[in-house]
């Protein structure tokens, strides 16, 4: 069976994130700990982490992915913001085993005022830095491949492998392929997906690929934008139409080789009626 979910709620602890899941029909789920934009965050006895666990088990929902937020700049050049970035990162990795989760995913970077080799030789040594004091037990970090607005780093899989080259626990790296971002940095997931799978495997080799984020696109392939649409959305759609398309998206999800890797959707959230999650999870699975 397909392991799908969607990016939910922690307000209610991991057992509201849980039950918010299985209620989608999904039987893995991705959260951020706290506000995607701020560090601010709950202590970890507060989040209902047995209760979670229980209700998971019980429920077969498993391989659940946290998502650090996006604010953490690993490339940072402001020596405080940098520091500030590679002690979240740190804590968010505590945090993360401690809700028994495996993958921490984390947008590599932004280089801002610097330059790409900079900003690549930063996140290398605060990846390094982090997993030396987590050791071998600690959960994979997670890189997204990404749309390559700005100056952000991993737009294509060459940055990637650049990144992981230079880590040296590689048991604790692994990569998280965006359909939105790979279509938005410029590669043909519409037409073309073997093909894309065959370039990332040369550079980078498949087995890194340990989650993966299920959006559609309101932009033309290679807009470098970033902005998620719905599964299959047509132009009456609030929040766009869908340029990557629903037969592109589903090939890509029913492919043998990512049979035990976590799927989540981070398609835009409507409403409570319409709850989309729901019905593009029950369209992924065929239902
Ligand atoms: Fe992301
Ligand atoms: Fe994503
Ligand atoms: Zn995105």
């Amino acid at each position: 069976m397909l392991k799908i979910g969607s990016h939910v709620s922690m307000s209610g602890g991991l057992l509201g994130a849980a039950q918010e899941a299985f209620s989608y029909g999904a039987n893995t789920f991705m959260i951020y700990t706290g506000a995607p934009q701020n560090t601010r965050r709950s202590p970890i006895t507060k989040l209902k982490i047995t209760e979670g666990q229980e209700f998971m088990a019980a429920h077969d929902i498993s391989d659940i992915v946290v998502h650090a937020p996006y604010i953490i700049n690993l490339a940072a050049t402001k020596e405080d913001t940098y520091t500030l970035a590679k002690e979240f990162l740190k804590l968010e990795l505590d945090r993360t085993k401690a809700i028994g989760s495996n993958y921490l995913v984390v947008h590599p970077g932004a280089y801002t005022s610097s330059s790409l080799n900079e900003g690549i030789t930063k996140i290398i040594e605060a990846i390094n830095f982090v997993l030396d004091i987590s050791g071998q037990s600690s959960p994979i970090i997670v890189l997204e491949t990404m749309s390559g607005k700005g100056t952000e780093i991993g737009k294509n899989f060459y940055e990637i492998k650049r990144i992981i080259d230079g880590i040296t626990i590689k048991n604790n790296i692994g990569v998280c392929l965006d359909t939105c971002h790979l279509h938005d940095g410029g590669y043909d997931i519409v037409d073309n997906f073997e093909n894309v799978l065959e370039e990332f495997d040369k550079t980078i080799g498949v087995d890194y690929i340990k989650v993966m984020h299920i959006n559609g696109s309101i932009n033309i392939r290679g807009a470098r934008k970033d902005r998620h649409a719905n599964l299959g959305a047509d132009k009456d759609n609030p929040r766009g139409e869908d340029k990557i398309g629903l037969e592109a998206i589903k090939r890509i999800v029913n492919m043998p080789i990512f049979n035990n890797i976590p799927m989540i959707l981070e398609t835009p959230w409507l409403d409570k009626k319409t709850n989309l999650y729901k019905k593009e999870i029950a369209l992924l699975r065929g239902n």
